[in-house]
Order: C-alpha cells, then structure tokens, then sequence
C-alpha cells in the first residue's frame, strides 16, 4: 500500500497517552498510581450547565447549527470579553465556537500559515503547539521563559532575536501551561509592540485564564490596543474553567475577515460545535460563577501543598505558581532526562507524570494538581521519598 501523506509522521508521540497506557497496566496489575500526569480538572461539571445542556435535548436542540456558534452563544461571549477582558464592541462577525481551543488554535493556524511560514512561541510550551504548526506546514520556533529569581519571565531580547523575515505569528500562553507563570503586562506589551513592528498576527491561548492565585490578575493581549486587536487570534475554551473537557467547547475571537476563513475550515472539518452543548456554553457564561471560584480555591489550596512539598525535596528547585493547576520542577539535578526521570518515578514511586522533553523542556517534570487532595498529599509523600532515596 501507498504511504501515508508526510504530515501524518510530524506527530511527535504524547508522552502523557504514554503514561495513560502505562499507569492504566499496572493498575490491571494491581498497582496503586497516583496520577498526576492529566491536565483535565478532576470536579464535576457545575450542575446549572448539566441541566442546560438536558434542557436543550429535551427541546430538540439536535440538529447542526452555523459553522461560526450559535448566535445566543456568541452574544454571550461578547458580552464576556466586554466584562472581563476590556475587550469591547466585539461583533458578532468576531466570534468562531469550536469544539474545544484546540480546534479554535488549529484553524487559525490553517488559516494564517503558508509552508515555509514561521510561528514564534516559548519553552516551556503546550506540546501540541508543535504538532499543529508542523500540520500546517509551518515551523514552530522557539525563545525561551528564562526562570528569574522565583518566577519565569521571558527573555525579551531573544524573543526579538527570533523574529525572521518568514515569521507570521507569535503564540502566547497566558497563564501558561506547564509553568504556571502569568505573563507579566509588561512582557505582553513588549511582544505586542513586535507584532506592529514586523506585521505579525498573535494567537493567544487564554485557556487557564480564570485559574490564578495570590490575586493575580490576567491580561489579554488584544486588550491592549484597537490594532493588537485586529492581529490577535484569542482563544478561550470552557474546559478547564467550568471542568468541561468531554464537552468540546471552545471559541477565537478575531477580525471578521480572519473569523470567515477560519468558520470555513471549521465548516469544512467539525462542521459545528454540538447544538446542545452551546446551550450549555450559555449557562456556563451567563449563570452563577461561585463554583469556579470554589475550585480555584481548591487548587490553589493544593498548590500550596505542593510548593511546600518540592521545596523541601532534594535534588529539586521550584519557581512559584502563579495560576494553572500544575507544578513543573527542575529536575536538572538528578542527573538524567525528564524522560527517564518519569519513566523511574512511575516505576518505582508509583506516580505519573509527564516528562519536561513533551513541553521543549528536559530539565522539568510537569506535576499536575488536578486531582484530590488526599491522592496528591500521597503522590507528593512519595515523590519526596523517590528523591531522598536517589540521593
Ligand atoms: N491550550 C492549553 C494551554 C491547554 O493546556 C489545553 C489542554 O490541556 C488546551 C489548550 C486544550 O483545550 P480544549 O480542551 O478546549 O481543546
């Protein structure tokens, strides 16, 4: 049989279904994991979007609806950003819904690059990042988030050193999965000044945006100016806010020209997001947000226990964690890979966790604190264990 097209073998494997697999064998095996590997919200679904989302399938809201969101959704979206991003004014015309940021992230980059074309991101980044600028044939390059005192921060002149003729977007994470750093104003306005200087498009990926702690406070990147507006690409989604991962939900908010070329692949491909669960988007939006904050108290309560947990453990340094629900640790001194390192500590510590290489990063482990208080205090005990025992 013929091969397979070439874009097929750019996939770089998931170490984190890699870990998936192996922590569910040895579960069969009778083995205890404590995983902290998934990036997925371990609370139920508030109840007030589950019985939206019943409500609409009781009214038959079944069928396809427009490629670009339902108009009541997108309402409620708008009226979102004017209250919580200062981003105002937004049209309707502005709004793709997807199923998930995902696919928001991965039509606008079918939509924006050229092959040969250059998308200008930072390490630590979003393993799939790569993938989907790969998939478009474009290349993901990369500066760096540099760990300053205790928090990372990006390294200003090489993100601008980076710049080619060949770059057409940057791609910005704010609060960033996996190092939990909120990007400082400052370092949004410096990118946002080098998109208006070399004609850049921004994507930013705004997923984490309600999940901070201490009182940090969030930026959006298109807030900043009429004309950072008309480059940026922001995409949000309801799954790690409202614990909506299965529900495939997620949205881009771009110029109008930009939004009809993306909601035509998304035509093309997804065709819509599920009728019903933007019913349930609206409730999400619209409806009490006091479950949302109950969570974010939840991890920030764990976050604390971590943090206390790796800066008393050997051969470990921490950065604070400003928001997201994950800790990512140099591990540089131990003295092997991340992937090695993660392959050992599920073997002999029995916890799961992703290895820094899946990020552009092999000095970090990323621990994910979307689990139970009671599993991570065990997943923490017995990380410490398998640090002192190395030593
Ligand atoms: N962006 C970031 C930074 C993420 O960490 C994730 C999920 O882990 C996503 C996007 C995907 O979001 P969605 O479930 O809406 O596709």
């Amino acid at each position: 049989m013929r091969s397979f097209a070439a874009r097929t073998a750019a996939f770089s494997a998931s170490p984190i279904r890699e870990m998936v697999l192996q922590s569910s064998q040895m579960a069969k095996r009778g083995i205890d994991v404590v995983l902290l590997h998934q990036g997925e919200p371990d609370f139920p679904t508030p109840p007030n979007i589950i019985a939206a989302a019943k409500d609409a399938l009781d009214s038959g809201d079944t069928k396809y609806v427009p490629a670009e969101g339902s108009r009541e959704l997108k309402e409620a979206i708008q009226e979102k950003l004017r209250h919580e991003n200062g981003i105002s004014n937004v049209t309707s015309s502005e709004i793709l819904v997807t199923n998930g940021a995902k696919l928001a992230l991965f039509v606008a980059v079918q939509a924006l690059i050229d092959a040969g074309d250059e998308v200008l991101g930072v390490v630590p980044y979003f393993g799939p990042y790569r993938d989907v600028v790969t998939c478009a044939g474009g290349r993901f390059v990369t500066a760096r988030l540099v760990p300053s005192s205790d928090r990372f921060e990006l390294d200003r002149d090489q993100f601008r050193a980076s710049i080619t003729r060949r770059t057409k977007a940057f791609l910005v994470n704010t609060p960033q999965n996996p190092s939990g750093t909120v990007w400082a104003r400052g370092d949004l306005e410096y990118v946002a000044d080098l998109a208006e200087q070399h004609d850049c498009y921004i994507l930013a990926d705004e997923v984490y945006e309600k999940i901070l702690f201490d009182g940090r406070v969030h930026h959006s990147i298109a807030s900043l100016s009429p004309d950072i507006r008309r480059r940026t690409v922001l995409v949000n989604s309801f799954s790690k806010t409202y614990s909506m991962t299965g529900w495939r939900l997620g949205y881009a908010m771009a110029n109008s020209a930009l939004v009809k070329a993306m909601a035509d692949l998304h035509h093309a491909s997804g065709r819509c997001a599920t009728a019903f669960v933007q019913k349930a988007g609206i409730a999400a939006l619209t409806g009490s947000q006091a479950a949302i904050a109950a969570m974010v108290t939840e991890y920030q309560a764990r976050r604390d226990i971590v943090q206390q947990a790796l800066s008393a453990t050997a051969d470990v340094q921490l950065h604070s964690i400003e928001g997201t629900f994950y800790a990512f640790p140099d591990i540089s001194q131990h003295g092997v890979g991340s992937a090695k390192l993660a392959a050992e500590i599920l073997k002999s510590a029995h916890v799961a966790v992703v290895p820094g290489e899946f990020f552009g990063d092999d000095a970090h482990i990323r621990i994910s604190f979307a689990t139970s208080m009671e599993r991570l205090v065990e997943g923490m005990e017995r990380i410490q264990r398998f640090f002192e025992r190395g030593r």
